[in-house]
């Protein structure tokens, strides 16, 4: 695989400062680095640097609002664009919204027009609300949202699948609502974060190969554990996203997954489509 340029479309360089003490000790779970980890995220040439180390071209930086479980408000948006700003081509910040908020039209406005974001995250599991909230209790922001982020041609990452963090609401994740999102803005480019591993692979499955518009990332998924839970991978392997959801909980690090991806039984074709031409065609 010469000459592969990868992109990570799921990573999470976070202010972490903002996070609540109860969240940061599940953050911390099985990581020995963490003091690095705090620098980096201080340092975003820091982290090129690491990034050119792994062999890594570019990656998402996934940011998102979740008040009331991890503690991240509006905030995360101006981190993440300052953060990215002096490598515009190889961090590329996604940030959030609040739907519940009154002005969901003008946060979405400023994170296009002045924070310039290349993606939206939602994490319904930490924002408390279905992702088809809007057809079946009337939440009109996450409309807005997913109709300005399709006006705009901006992707939106939605996790689907388990959360551990204290306070996470589990039954959020459950990928089956994304139906809606899916037929009702066909234009909109739908990440499905963790195909809504480990339970709701099946469903997941499914809805890829339903809906032409939604993709998934294999983030938090251990790749040798990536077949187990998606056998029939190739068949969608033109919708699918490398991601590490690095340095999430239990997740070893960037180049560890990477090597462990590229050692799958997998075509060569599917390979290059997850870790790079897939990605260029949503980020350009
Ligand atoms: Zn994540």
């Amino acid at each position: 695989m010469e000459g592969l340029k990868v992109t990570d479309v799921h990573v999470h360089i976070q202010p972490f400062e903002m996070v609540k003490p109860e969240a940061m000790e599940v953050l911390k779970l099985g990581k020995r680095d963490y003091e690095f980890i705090t620098e980096l995220r201080k340092s975003p040439s820091k982290f090129i640097e690491l990034l050119d180390r792994e062999g890594v071209w570019r990656v998402c930086l996934i940011n998102y609002v979740a008040k009331e479980v991890l503690g991240f408000t509006e905030e995360v948006n101006a981190f993440s664009a300052e953060y990215a700003s002096e490598y515009p081509d190889r961090l590329l910040p996604f940030g959030g919204v609040d739907p519940r908020s009154t002005d969901v039209e003008q946060r979405m406005e400023e994170l296009v027009s002045k924070y310039e974001v290349r993606g939206i995250k939602i994490h319904p599991p930490h924002q408390l609300f279905f992702p088809n909230s809007y057809v079946t209790e009337g939440l009109r922001g996450l409309e807005v949202v997913y109709s300005m982020a399709e006006d705009n041609g901006l992707p939106v990452m939605i996790h689907t699948g388990t959360s551990i963090f204290p306070g996470a609401r589990v039954r959020f994740g459950n990928p089956l609502s994304l139906d809606d999102v899916a037929l009702d803005f066909p234009k909109l480019k739908i990440i499905m974060a963790h195909g809504g591993r480990p339970f709701w692979t099946e469903e997941a499955f499914f809805l890829l190969r339903r809906h032409q518009n939604l993709y998934f990332d294999v983030s938090s998924i251990p790749p040798k554990r990536l077949l187990h839970y998606f056998p029939r991978l190739e068949e969608v392997a033109h919708k699918t996203l490398f991601g590490s959801d690095w340095p999430g909980p239990m997740v070893p690090g960037i180049k560890h997954n990477l090597d462990d991806f590229l050692a799958l039984p997998l075509s060569n074709d599917a390979k290059r489509a997850i870790l790079e031409t897939n990605s260029r065609r949503l980020f350009s």
